[in-house]
């Protein structure tokens, strides 16, 4: 299951009609198996969609979603964030794939329910220049 990739479409429709219902744009969205780009794809963004595509099989699809919509309105309630970009880069999932998706060989050495290692909120930027 570690080695398995989701499928590719670059120059899709897809991202274009979510932004629609989406608060952020969209360029390349995961859809369980399926990753939909605007544009072609980079290295760099297979990987990240990669590493999305292994966090719904570790969560059974439904998991990726709730705790995906959980951590945003947690962020953007609890730690009143808001509606915002930096919601979004708190989602745990996302923290995992943006750090990771420039190492090569992230996606064979990656341990299974790695993105638990991330903290719920991310980040203060406070913290973040202190570097925990
Ligand atoms: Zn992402």
């Amino acid at each position: 299951m570690k080695h398995l990739k989701p499928f590719f479409f670059e120059n899709s429709k897809i991202p274009v009609w979510l932004s629609k219902l989406a608060p952020i744009e969209i360029s390349t969205i995961t859809l369980f198996c399926f990753v939909f780009s605007r544009s072609s794809i980079s290295e760099e963004t297979k990987r990240h969609e990669t590493i999305h595509f292994q966090q719904y099989l570790e969560t059974f699809v439904i998991g990726f979603l709730l705790i995906y919509l959980f951590d945003y309105l947690w962020s953007a309630l609890v730690r009143k964030k808001g509606f915002t970009r930096d919601s979004y880069l708190a989602i745990r999932f996302e923290q995992e794939a943006l750090e990771c998706d420039k190492f090569i060989n992230y996606l064979e050495t990656r341990k299974r329910y790695s993105w638990l290692k991330y903290p719920l909120g991310g980040l203060d930027s406070s913290e973040k220049e202190q570097g925990r």
